[in-house]
């Protein structure tokens, strides 16, 4: 018998991540609650779990983003701890100080860290006294003074990106390219930023022009132990949305990996960060520059799983617990190549929301395939929610087969009844610029345009 971490665990989610919370719950030995909306009744994930409770109707605001109801919810099933999941409450350090003051466990680092990381100027000051990477820019929040202003700008040098301190999700960002255009740019995030986000500061750096997304996963205990697990490539993107991942990145040297990722688990030791992490990097010119730290488990996570052989959520759960890291560096183990491809609900060309029932479903298989998803033939994809229906990993022992794997896992995989964006992902997976590795993060808007200019 494995030793029992938790007895029970309250799933706070939905959909694919909800599942996968679930298998590794089980895997250790601990019951679950799934908590679920109106609209989640029916999922085959909510039966399976060993209770389940509606704590709202489908609104998000009015369910998975309903703390009250989650918090009784913890409470009349005797659950022990909350796993947030991705998305809705994970970065919610208000939440997570909740569901500590409510006497349970928040599976995630402490509520301060939340709270740092969220905040973009204060998450930047600590990166770079934890010795990580940043993009150059002002040094803090910009000040009041338009002269103070343009100096600092004119230091960092055109082009400039001015973001504000509590923005998110791609939001509150502006690029300048002319001094002229710099006063005005300012201000209007300014007011943004405080209509939006209640927190008026800006900030100003560099803006990259080309760059890569990368990266760096991390695992960390309560007792100060942290190693990091390779990085994902994560740069193909629409409207600052990824689409498929992969790790590790391509022509990204053992060299680099090793010294960027050794730095990124010292800065979880110096912080006193717990649990799993992801620094987010800007990869330009082969250098690193860190953008913001995510302190949740990632949709991305199985291709780190892929490479790894660590089950990145059960690991999770067991240093929520209180467990010393079983792992320690040198037993990190990069092999092989993973890609991920976001199965999406909508129109492989247009992007628009594609809800409704699955008439039928047949999942993709073989070796090296992984299928994440909640789906099923019958199952009825919301429309309140996110698009996400389910994730196709492959792995290979080199990138070429694990893009062979991926292209025939696809080609067998059939959803009907609604659209999805099967389709695109297999226009990228014969893209020669991606076959090759390495496109920035602007590559999939640039080769969108491309195509809707020759279709005229
Ligand atoms: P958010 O929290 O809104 O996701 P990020 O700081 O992570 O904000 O930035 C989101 C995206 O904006 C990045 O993935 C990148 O595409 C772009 N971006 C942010 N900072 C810069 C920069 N200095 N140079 C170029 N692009 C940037």
């Amino acid at each position: 018998m494995l030793p029992v971490v938790f007895k029970k665990v309250l799933i706070a989610n939905r959909g694919e991540i909800a599942l996968r919370i679930q298998r590794a719950c089980r895997e250790l030995g601990i019951k679950t609650v799934m908590v679920h909306s109106e609209a989640d009744s029916e999922a085959k994930y909510v039966k399976l779990a060993d209770e389940s409770v509606c704590i709202g109707p489908a609104p998000s605001a009015a369910s998975y983003l309903n703390i009250p109801a989650i918090i009784s919810a913890a409470e009349v099933t005797d659950s022990e701890a909350i796993h947030p999941g991705y998305g809705f409450l994970s970065e919610n350090a208000d939440f997570a100080e909740r569901v500590e003051k409510s006497g349970f466990v928040f599976i995630g680092p402490r509520p301060e860290t939340i709270r740092l990381m969220g905040d973009k100027i204060n998450a930047k000051v600590a990166m770079i006294k934890a010795g990580i990477p940043c993009v150059p820019g002002s040094e803090g929040a910009l000040p009041d003074q338009n002269d103070e202003i343009v100096k600092i700008a004119r230091k960092v040098g055109y082009p400039v990106i001015v973001k504000a301190s509590g923005g998110g999700g791609g939001r509150g960002m502006r690029v300048v390219h002319t001094e002229a255009a710099l006063l005005a740019a300012v201000n209007l995030t300014h007011q943004e930023a405080q209509a939006a986000f209640g927190n008026p500061e800006v900030y100003l750096e560099k803006f990259l022009e080309n760059p890569r997304h990368i990266e760096i996963q991390v695992l960390a205990d309560e007792y100060k132990n942290a190693v990091y697990l390779g990085e994902r490539d994560c740069s193909m993107q629409r409207r600052h949305q990824k689409i498929i991942e992969e790790a590790p990145a391509p022509g990204v040297t053992e060299r680099q990996r090793i010294r960027i990722g050794e730095r990124c688990a010292e800065a979880c030791r110096k912080i006193g960060y717990r649990g799993v992490g992801t620094f987010e990097f800007l990869y330009e010119g082969g250098e690193f520059y860190f953008i913001e730290m995510n302190t949740r488990i990632q949709v991305e996570h199985p291709v780190t799983e892929m490479i790894t052989g660590v089950d990145l959520v059960q690991e999770q759960i067991r240093v929520a617990a209180g467990e010393k890291l079983r792992l320690r560096q040198r037993d990190v183990m990069l092999r092989g190549h993973a890609i991920e491809c976001r199965i999406n609900a909508e129109d492989p060309f247009k992007f628009t929301p594609s809800p409704g029932r699955i008439i039928s479903y047949h999942p993709p298989g073989g070796p090296g395939i992984r299928v994440d998803s909640h789906i099923y033939q019958g199952y009825f994809v919301p429309s309140n929610y996110d698009s996400l229906i389910g994730k196709v990993i492959a792995y290979g022992v080199t990138r070429d087969q694990a893009l062979r794997r991926m292209r025939i896992a696809l080609s067998e995989m059939a959803v009907q009844g609604i659209q999805t964006n099967i389709p695109l992902h297999q226009d990228l997976l014969l893209d020669d610029r991606f076959i090759k590795g390495g496109t920035s993060i602007h590559y999939l808007e640039q080769k969108l345009a491309q195509q809707k200019l020759e279709k005229g």
